[in-house]
C-alpha cells in the first residue's frame, strides 16, 4: 500500500473545475442555451467512467445530435431523437454523471423549445448578448464601469451624477443594495467579482453633497406618487426633472418608506438616507407626511384632481403564524419592532429572552436588532437548513458573531403563555425533505416537541400588501397584490399606475427603485413627451486592463463586541487604497468584449 498523493495532473484538474466554477458564475446574459447543453453534455462525456454504455455512447449521441442543430442542419426528427436517447439515458445509466446529464437535455426541451425550433427553422438562435454583465444585471441598469472609471480618475462628484442617471439613491445602494450585478461580473473569470457597491459608497463619501441637475421647464401635467418609498421617490424625481409638478403623499412622518422603517441604522444611517432624499426633494417635490391614502384622503379624491397617480405603497403588513397563542402579549412582528425602532421608539429587551421565527433578511435584521435593545439571549429558529436560509450569509455569521444562535429545523407550533403573556415557544423538529423549487421541503420529523423559553417572539416570516382601499376603488388585485401590466399600467385606469414591492411583493431597493424609474418613463409616454434623462457626464476612454489574478477587496467590520452594543454603521468605508485596486482591477466590458459593438453605452432613456 502507499499513501494517496495528489498527482500534478489531478491539481491542475482540479484548479480546471475551480476556473470552470468562476466561468460559470460571470455566464454572460443571453448566452444560447442549445450552445450550453452541448457544451454541458460534452463535459460530462469527459467526466464518464465509460463503464455504461448509456453514459459512454448514449452522451456521445446526444451531443452529435444537438452539434448538428447548432450546425443548421437538424429536422424536427432529430428533435425527437434527442428526447429519445435523453430518455433512455436517464431511465438506464448507472451513475448521476449519466442520468443527470439526460435529465438536463430533458428539462431543456420543454424550458427553450422555441430556441431549439428557431436553431432548426431559421438557423438562427433566438437569445439576444447583453453587453455589459454587471449594467445588465443591476434592475436599474447603472453605468457600471463607467462610474468605476470615474472613480479612477478622482471624478466623485461625475460618479455620482452617472449613477443618479438611473438611480436616485447612491448613498443608500452604496450601504445597502444586494449587488446582483456583481454576480455576473466578468472579472471572475480571471480572480473574482469588482466590488461594485463598496466603489459606490466610496464615490458617494468622497463626492459630498452633488447638485442634482435642472429641471426640464413645467409640461402643464400633475402627477400624485402613493408612498414616500425608494418606488415612489424614485418615480418623483424623474418626473419632476422631466418637467412634471409631483406630490408625495406619506402616511408616516418622515419618508424612506423600509428604508428608514424596516432597515437598522447599523446598516443604514439615517444621516445617509436623509443625504439620498435631500438631494431628490431639492428638485422641488411637493410632499405631504401624514397622509394616509385610504383614510381622510381617497383615491378616487387623488384620482380626480391629478393627471396621473403613481400606486407605491410597499408591502406594509406583516403575515401571521396562525399558530395557538399568536395574540398573547410578548408576540410581534418584526416589521413592527423594526417600525418602532426607526421612528424612535425602540422597546426596552434588557434581560429578556428573545426568539425570532423566519430565515430571511429581515429575521436577521430582527435578530440582531434584539441584541443591540439589550436581550439576554436571541434565537432564531427556522425551519429549513441554515443553507437554505434566504438571508445573505454575511448577515447569518454577523448574527452568530455577535452571540445570537440559529437553531434550523424546527417549525413553530404554539406559543406558550401564562395568562395573557408569551412565555415560549413550542418548536417541532423537521427533517429535510423532497426538493422543491430548489430547496428541501420541511416535514415533521419523528421526534418530540421542544419548548424554547422566550419572553418575546418575533415574527419575520414575509410581508403583505394593504390593498383593500385601492381595491374598493376598483383597483385590480391579485394575492393582494396590484395588478398592472409589465409596463406598471393599472388596467381600466387611464393615467394610473403602480410598481415596487406593492406590485411585485417584497423584494429589493434597487427593484423598486427600477419600478419607479420605468413607469416615470411610461408616464411620460403616456403624456407623449418622451423627456429625455442625461448624465452630461463624459466617460473617460478605458485604459489598458489588467491581467494578472489579483485579490478582492472586501468591506471590514467593526468588531463584534463592539458593534453588538450600539446602532452605529457597522461597515467602514473602502480606503484611497483599496478602492484604487478594485477600479483598477475592472475590465471595462463596456469597451472589451461585446461592449464595444453593442450599440455602445445607453446615455440617456
Ligand atoms: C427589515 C427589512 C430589511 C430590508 N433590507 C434590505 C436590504 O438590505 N437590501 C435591499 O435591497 N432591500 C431590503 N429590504 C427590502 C426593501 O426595503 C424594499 O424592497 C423596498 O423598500 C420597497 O420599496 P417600496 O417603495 O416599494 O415600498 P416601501 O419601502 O415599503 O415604501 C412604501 C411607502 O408607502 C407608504 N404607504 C403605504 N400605504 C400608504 C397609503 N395608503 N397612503 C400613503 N402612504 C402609504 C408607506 O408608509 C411607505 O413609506 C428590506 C426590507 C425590510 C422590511
Ligand atoms: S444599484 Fe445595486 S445592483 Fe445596481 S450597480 Fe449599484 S450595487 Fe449594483
Ligand atoms: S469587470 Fe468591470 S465592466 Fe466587467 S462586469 Fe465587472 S465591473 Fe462590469
Amino acid at each position: 500500500m502507499i499513501v494517496n498523493q495528489q498527482t500534478a495532473a489531478q491539481k491542475k484538474v482540479d484548479e480546471l473545475y475551480a476556473t470552470l466554477g468562476r466561468r460559470r458564475g460571470a455566464s454572460p446574459f443571453g448566452s444560447c442555451p442549445v450552445n450550453l447543453t452541448a457544451s454541458f453534455v460534452q463535459l460530462c462525456l469527459a467526466q464518464s467512467c465509460g463503464k455504461c454504455v448509456p453514459c459512454r455512447v448514449g452522451l456521445d449521441r446526444l451531443h452529435a445530435l444537438l452539434e448538428k442543430i447548432l450546425d443548421g442542419r437538424a429536422t424536427t426528427d432529430d428533435l425527437r431523437a434527442i428526447r429519445r436517447s435523453a430518455a433512455a439515458i436517464y431511465d438506464s445509466a448507472d451513475c448521476a454523471i449519466g442520468f443527470e446529464a439526460a435529465r438536463l437535455v430533458l428539462d431543456g426541451l420543454e424550458a427553450f423549445r422555441d430556441d431549439y425550433l428557431s436553431h432548426i427553422e431559421n438557423g438562427v438562435c433566438t437569445a439576444a448578448f447583453d453587453a455589459v454583465p454587471c449594467v445588465a444585471g443591476c434592475p436599474a441598469n447603472v453605468d457600471v464601469p463607467g462610474y468605476i472609471a470615474l472613480i479612477r480618475e478622482e471624478r466623485y462628484a461625475d460618479a455620482v451624477r452617472l449613477i443618479r442617471k438611473d438611480n436616485p439613491f447612491p448613498g443608500v445602494c452604496g450601504l445597502i443594495c444586494e449587488h446582483p450585478c456583481e454576480k455576473h461580473c466578468r472579472r471572475q473569470i480571471v480572480d473574482d467579482s469588482i466590488n461594485i457597491r463598496g466603489l459606490k459608497r466610496y464615490a458617494v463619501e468622497r463626492a459630498g453633497i452633488v447638485p442634482t441637475p435642472p429641471c426640464a421647464p413645467f409640461n402643464g401635467k400633475t402627477v400624485a406618487v402613493i408612498g414616500g418609498g425608494p418606488a415612489g421617490l424614485t418615480a418623483a424625481y424623474y418626473l419632476q426633472l422631466k418637467g412634471y409638478h409631483v406630490t408625495v403623499f406619506e402616511k408616516h412622518k418622515r419618508l424612506g418608506g423600509m428604508l428608514r422603517y424596516g432597515i437598522p441604522s447599523y446598516r443604514l444611517p439615517d444621516d445617509d438616507l436623509d443625504r439620498d432624499i435631500d438631494a431628490i426633494l431639492s428638485t422641488g417635490i411637493q410632499v405631504k407626511l401624514g397622509v394616509d391614502i385610504g383614510g381622510e384622503i381617497t383615491f378616487d379624491q387623488i384620482r380626480s384632481e391629478y393627471d396621473s397617480v403613481y400606486i407605491a405603497i410597499g408591502a406594509q403588513i406583516v403575515n401571521r403564524m396562525n399558530i395557538p397563542g399568536q395574540d398573547s402579549e410578548g408576540v410581534l412582528s418584526a416589521v413592527e419592532l423594526l417600525g418602532a425602532v426607526g421612528a424612535g421608539k425602540a422597546p426596552d429587551f434588557t434581560g429578556k429572552h428573545v426568539v425570532v421565527v423566519g430565515g430571511g433578511n429581515v429575521a436577521m435584521d430582527a435578530t440582531r436588532t434584539a441584541k443591540r435593545l439589550g436581550a439576554a439571549s436571541v434565537t432564531c429558529v427556522y425551519r429549513r437548513r441554515i443553507e437554505d436560509m434566504t438571508a445573505a450569509r454575511e448577515e447569518i455569521d454577523g448574527a452568530i458573531a455577535e452571540g445570537c444562535e440559529i437553531m434550523p429545523m424546527l417549525s413553530p407550533v404554539r406559543i406558550e403563555t401564562e395568562g395573557d403573556r408569551a412565555v415560549g415557544i413550542a418548536v417541532q423538529p423537521q427533517l429535510s425533505g423532497p426538493i422543491e423549487n430548489g430547496r428541501p421541503k420541511p416535514i415533521n420529523a419523528d421526534q418530540p416537541e421542544i419548548v424554547l423559553p422566550a419572553d418575546v417572539v418575533v415574527t419575520a416570516i414575509g410581508q403583505a400588501i394593504d390593498s383593500a382601499h385601492f381595491e374598493s376603488s376598483g383597483v385590480g388585485t391579485e394575492r393582494r397584490r396590484i395588478k398592472a401590466d409589465p409596463s406598471g399600467a393599472v388596467p381600466g385606469m387611464p393615467g394610473v399606475f403602480t410598481g415596487g414591492d406593492c406590485f411585485f411583493g417584497p423584494s429589493t431597493v434597487v427593484r423598486a427603485i427600477d419600478s419607479g424609474k420605468v413607469v416615470a418613463g411610461n408616464i411620460d409616454h403616456y403624456f407623449g413627451f418622451h423627456t429625455p434623462i442625461t448624465s452630461g457626464v463624459d466617460i473617460p476612454p478605458a485604459q489598458t486592463i489588467g491581467k494578472p489574478a489579483w485579490g478582492r477587496v472586501n468591506m471590514r467590520e467593526r468588531t463584534a463586541g463592539d458593534r453588538k452594543e450600539d446602532f452605529n454603521l457597522m461597515e467602514a468605508c473602502l480606503t484611497d487604497e483599496e478602492a484604487a485596486q478594485e477600479c483598477s482591477r475592472c475590465l471595462r466590458c463596456d469597451h472589451y468584449g461585446y461592449g464595444a459593438f453593442r450599440g455602445g453605452r445607453k446615455d440617456r432613456w
